[in-house]
């Protein structure tokens, strides 16, 4: 895949009677960090001061590595923007971390995106035909420079939003700071999540529920696809729509992104994963002493197989939860010892035992090879392994990083030969059609089983 490919979490908080919202920022990102490990920021005005100001604060680490009490303490405003991130090409890029922060004829425009736009070329061809001399490849970049654009010839920030957001393909959930204005919006397909919630008087918006959660907040409703909220001294507003008949909201968010606490879309993650555990036993029944789950992506998806089946919940495998995911170690025995160092098995648990081992998605297969080997290792007698998700076999172009078809197993190999590399008993995977039940009525997009790109696809990467 070409590309930096991202995962991301936004937030974005208006306490129009100037309380400071500078922690509360914090906290919200805190919440998101599943969303994005490798970088995160912070931007921040306040909105009562004659002469106004943009501080930002960013910088590659986690959310609790970057800001300390002392950095928190140097930033304080009514008005921010946050942003997680988290990129697998490998190079960890400090000028690509966000809330990207620029001068425009209005003062400043900060903004922080999750997802990923496909039509780059054609935006940055755009801004060098109109005299902007533009380098940048990077899509939040691109945006802005558009917003900034626009503006000039728009009566307002949200018009200059909207001209631009007509142009751009792909996913996006944006929050945009202006001087005095926060601005959220969600592309037309729906595709990445967006809420909005409020704490007495202060507004927020934020790509997850649980955001709002951790700032004792609540919960006022999702930010519909196509949408473009606008929140002011006297409130919010949305006086702009993108059309689009479709909808594609990303099913990935349900089966493995998203944290288990949050509600996508009027769907509890939570729930979305216990319904895929039940169907994976109903179409693929077997014989075993327990069912366990691959810590935590694989846990609810198990309770759901062990309460359909009544075959009794137990857990094989202790998590050290202070190593970050493995999935981003470059070399392929790094991975390996990235999943023996992170979980160990319990072998009073498995030994002697026949064994269901759920887990969401078989990606490269290092996880599941390295658990199997694992479980029979200490003494399982049999390891039937149950996916809650379809053989991932294409890449996402709308925001979920996951490696190039070459290194997608499921698109190299059948379901049997990955069984037979992984060394389950058995392995069965869930279908598309009772994925879209897991989601309900939901309009979803499947495209990294179905290869189906809805929103389009990036004309450069003919990796697929
Ligand atoms: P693998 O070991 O390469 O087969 O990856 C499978 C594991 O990675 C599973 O336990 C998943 O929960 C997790 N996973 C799936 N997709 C992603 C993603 N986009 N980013 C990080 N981890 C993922």
């Amino acid at each position: 895949m070409s590309g930096v490919h991202e995962e991301c979490g936004v937030v974005g908080i208006y306490a129009p009677q100037g309380e400071d919202i500078v922690r509360f920022l914090y906290y919200g990102l805190l919440s998101l960090q599943h969303r994005g490990q490798e970088a995160c920021g912070i931007a921040v005005t306040d909105t009562g001061r004659d002469e106004l100001d943009v501080n930002c604060i960013k910088d590659l680490g986690l959310v609790s590595e970057v800001f300390s009490k002392e950095t928190l303490a140097a930033l304080n405003g009514n008005l921010g923007i946050g942003h997680v991130r988290y990129s697998t090409t490998g190079e960890s890029v400090r000028e690509n971390t966000q809330p990207l922060v620029l001068n425009y004829c209005k003062g400043k425009l900060s903004l922080a995106h999750n997802g990923n736009i496909v039509n780059t070329d054609e935006l940055r061809e755009e801004l060098i035909r109109t005299g902007a001399i533009f380098h940048t490849t990077m899509d939040s970049e691109l945006i802005a420079f558009h917003i900034a654009k626009n503006r000039v010839h728009s009566k307002s920030v949200e018009e200059a939003v909207y001209k631009t957001a007509k142009k751009l393909k792909g996913a996006y959930g944006l929050v945009i700071m202006s001087p005095k204005k926060l601005i959220a919006v969600r592309d037309p397909f729906g595709i990445r999540p967006l809420c909005l919630g409020r704490r007495g008087k202060t507004y927020i918006v934020a790509s997850e529920s649980c955001a709002l959660n951790s700032m004792g907040a609540e919960f006022i409703r999702d930010i519909e696809p196509g949408e473009i909220v606008t929140i002011t001294e006297e409130g919010i507003t949305s006086n702009y729509k993108l059309k689009q008949e479709t909808k594609a909201h990303c099913v990935f968010e349900y089966i493995y992104f998203a944290r288990l606490d949050s509600v996508i879309d009027g769907i509890k993650v939570y729930d979305a994963r216990i319904k895929a555990g039940e169907l994976l036993y109903k179409r693929h029944p077997v014989d075993a002493d327990i069912v366990t789950g691959v810590p935590e992506s694989g846990i609810a998806a198990a309770k759901g197989f062990a309460k359909a089946s009544g075959i009794p919940f137990d857990l094989a495998f202790h998590k050290n939860s202070y190593i970050g995911r493995t999935f981003i170690k470059p070399s392929q025995s790094e991975r390996s010892i990235g999943v023996q160092m992170k979980l160990s098995v319990l072998e009073e648990v498995v030994k002697d035992k026949r064994v269901v081992l759920v887990d969401d998605s078989i990606v490269r297969g290092t996880t599941m090879e390295n658990l199997v080997k694992m479980l029979k290792k200490a003494g399982a007698k049999e390891v039937h392994i149950r996916i809650s998700s379809p053989p991932f076999m294409y890449p996402c172009y709308y925001g979920v990083d996951v490696p190039s078809n070459k290194e997608l197993i499921a698109t190299r190999k059948s379901a049997e030969k990955i069984n037979e590399t992984i060394g389950g008993d058995t392995l069965e995977y869930l279908s598309v059609e009772d994925l879209q039940e897991t989601a309900k009525g939901l309009m979803i997009c499947t495209a990294c089983f179905t290869g189906e790109y809805k929103a389009g696809q990036k004309s450069n990467d003919n990796e697929g």
